[in-house]
C-alpha cells in the first residue's frame, strides 16, 4: 500500500479530485483500472522516444519549440474559448497567459544551447575533469487547473528542452487546454510522436493516474504544481521512490504597508494582488497588513473600490456571467468568510454569499481575524482578503511569517532601502517592492520555500532539476 495521503486541509481542489492518494488503486489492479493503464502506455511511449530525442541536434530541437510558439499564439482565439468553457476564465486573462506561455517556450528553445558543466581542476597534470548535465530520461508533470495553459507550458517547455521525455498530467478540469491543445501544437510544430505524452482522466481518476505515474520505474523525476496537500502526498511518494521532485504548492501571500508608504499606490497594489483572476492564483495576496497610521484612509479607499470593481472586464471577478471554477470551490470560500463573520470578524465590503449561478461571490474584504478563524491561515484562492492593523513594522514581519508557507509576499514602501531590508526578513521566495505581488519572470527561478514547496522551474536551478549530474575525467596519459 502507498504511503501517500492526498487529502489535505487547504482543501481548494476541484471536489471530484478529492480521493486521497491511499485509496489509489495499486498498478495492474484490474481492468477497471483504465486511467492507470492509459498512465502505463504514456510512460512506455516516452521511454522508447527518449534515445532518439535527447541525442537530437539541439539547433533542430530549438526549432520545434520557435515553431511551437507561433502555433501556439495563432491558436489563441481558440484557446480563450476552451479557457472559457473549462473553467469560465476570462478572454483577457486567458489570452495574457498564451502569450506568456509562447514566450516561455522561447526563453525554453533558447536553453537548448546554453553552454552545459564546466571543467574542474585535477591533481594529476594533463587530465582532465568534467563535470557535465545530461537529462533524466522520463519526466511525469502534474498540474493544476489554474493558469493551465501556462502552468502545463512551464512544467513540460525546461523539461523537454534539454533531452527528456515528459508525461504530462493535467488537471480533470483542464484536460485541453492544459494538456491535450499543447501536445497538438508540440506535435504539429514538429515535436516527435512519445516525447510529449498527456493522459487525461475522469474526474475520480486523478488519484489513481498520479500514484502510477509518480511510482512507474521509467519515470525518472516529477513535477507537481497543485495545492500543499496533494503536493505533500506526491513529495512523499516520490522521496519514497528515490525519485527527485520539483513540488511548487499553495501560498498565504501578505502584503505589507509600510507607514511610509504612499496610500493610493498601495490601494492600487493591493486590489490587483488580491482580486485579479477573482483571487484564483497561487501569487494571490490573501493577507494585506497595513500600519495603523494609513489603516482608516487605507479601509475607506477599499471600501470604496472594491465593490465597484467592473463586472465585466478584464480579468476582474464578480463578471455578471463569471464563474469561480466549481460551485465546490465557490462554497468552500463562501464558508470561510462566514466562518470568520461568525468568529467576530467586520467586513468591509462583501458578504462571501454564492450568487447567480452557483459560482460567483462578490469581492469581500474583512478585518478582525484572529488565529480561530479558518481564513487565517487556510489559502482562500478566491475573491476575497483579511486585512491587519499593526502598530510596526516588527509586528507585521511577525504576522507575515506565521503560516509556514513561503510563496510570494509584497511591500509598499517609500523607500527602497527598507523594503529590500524587510524583503530580506521575509520568508518568501519572491518579494516585490513597490510592485504588483502577482508578478512572474519568465527568467526568474521561480518557486517556493517551506510548504510552498521546492525545486524551481526556470533559470540554472531548473536546468539542474530536470538533469543529472556526469563527472568524467580523462586521463593523462
Ligand atoms: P490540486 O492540488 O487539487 O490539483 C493539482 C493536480 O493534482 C491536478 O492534476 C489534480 O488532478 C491532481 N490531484 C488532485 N487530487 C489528487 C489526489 N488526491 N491524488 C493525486 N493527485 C491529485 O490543485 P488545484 O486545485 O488544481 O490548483 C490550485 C492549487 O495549486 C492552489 O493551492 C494554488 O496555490 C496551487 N498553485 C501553485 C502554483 C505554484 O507555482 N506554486 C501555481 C498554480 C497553482
Amino acid at each position: 500500500m502507498s504511503s501517500l495521503q492526498g487529502r489535505g486541509t487547504d482543501g481548494h481542489r476541484a471536489p471530484a479530485a478529492q480521493g486521497g492518494l491511499l485509496d489509489a488503486k495499486a498498478p495492474g489492479d484490474g481492468p477497471e483500472d483504465a486511467a492507470g493503464v492509459r498512465a502505463a502506455e504514456a510512460v512506455g511511449a516516452a521511454d522508447r522516444a527518449f534515445a532518439s530525442w535527447s541525442a537530437m541536434a539541439p539547433a533542430e530541437r530549438s526549432a520545434v519549440f520557435l515553431q511551437a510558439a507561433h502555433l501556439l499564439l495563432r491558436r489563441t482565439d481558440k484557446i480563450v474559448d476552451v479557457m472559457a468553457a473549462e473553467v469560465g476564465a476570462r478572454a483577457p486573462w486567458a489570452a495574457f497567459q498564451t502569450k506568456l506561455a509562447a514566450q516561455l517556450m522561447i526563453e525554453a528553445a533558447a536553453s537548448v544551447t546554453r553552454p552545459n558543466g564546466r571543467v574542474t581542476p585535477t591533481e594529476t597534470p594533463g587530465a582532465c575533469s568534467l563535470r557535465l548535465r545530461v537529462p533524466v530520461g522520463v519526466v511525469a508533470a502534474i498540474t493544476p487547473w489554474t493558469a493551465s495553459v501556462l502552468l502545463g507550458v512551464r512544467a513540460v517547455a525546461l523539461p523537454l528542452a534539454l533531452g527528456d521525455t515528459v508525461v504530462l498530467k493535467p488537471s480533470e478540469s483542464t484536460p485541453l487546454s492544459g494538456g491535450l491543445l499543447l501536445q497538438e501544437v508540440w506535435e504539429e510544430a514538429g515535436l516527435p510522436h512519445g516525447v510529449l505524452s498527456v493522459v487525461t482522466h475522469g474526474p475520480d481518476e486523478a488519484a489513481d493516474v498520479t500514484r502510477r505515474l509518480v511510482t512507474d520505474p521509467r519515470v525518472r523525476a516529477v513535477s507537481f504544481t497543485g495545492s500543499t496537500a496533494v503536493g505533500r502526498a506526491v513529495g512523499v511518494e516520490a522521496a519514497r521512490h528515490l525519485k527527485p521532485a520539483v513540488l511548487e504548492l499553495g501560498g498565504k501571500n501578505s502584503l505589507l504597508v509600510l507607514q511610509d508608504a504612499d496610500v493610493d499606490h498601495a490601494v492600487d497594489t493591493a486590489i490587483v494582488g488580491s482580486f485579479l483572476n477573482a483571487g484564483q492564483s497561487c501569487l494571490s495576496t490573501d493577507r494585506i497588513i497595513v500600519h495603523r497610521s494609513l489603516a482608516d484612509r487605507f479601509l475607506a479607499a477599499l471600501a470604496e473600490r472594491v465593490p465597484a470593481l467592473p463586472r465585466q472586464g478584464p480579468g476582474w471577478p464578480a463578471e455578471a456571467d463569471g464563474r469561480i471554477v466549481h460551485a465546490g470551490t465557490a462554497q468552500r470560500v463562501s464558508a470561510l468568510v462566514t466562518d470568520a463573520l461568525a468568529k467576530g470578524a467586520t467586513a468591509v465590503t462583501g458578504t462571501g454569499a454564492v450568487e447567480g449561478n452557483g459560482t460567483l461571490i462578490a469581492p469581500v474584504v474583512l478585518t478582525g481575524l484572529t488565529p480561530r478563524m479558518a481564513m487565517w491561515s487556510e489559502e482562500i484562492f478566491g475573491p476575497a482578503v483579511a486585512v491587519h492593523v499593526t502598530d510596526s513594522t516588527d509586528e507585521a514581519v511577525a504576522l507575515a511569517s506565521g503560516p509556514p508557507r513561503g510563496l510570494t509576499a509584497g511591500v509598499v514602501t517609500g523607500d527602497w532601502a527598507t523594503g529590500v531590508a524587510v524583503a530580506r526578513r521575509l520568508p518568501a521566495d519572491a518579494v516585490h517592492v513597490n510592485n504588483r505581488s502577482i508578478t512572474d519572470g519568465l527568467q526568474a527561478p521561480f518557486g517556493g520555500i517551506h510548504e510552498s514547496g521546492f525545486g524551481r522551474f526556470g533559470s540554472s536551478a531548473g536546468t539542474d532539476a530536470f538533469t543529472e549530474p556526469r563527472w568524467i575525467t580523462l586521463g593523462a596519459e
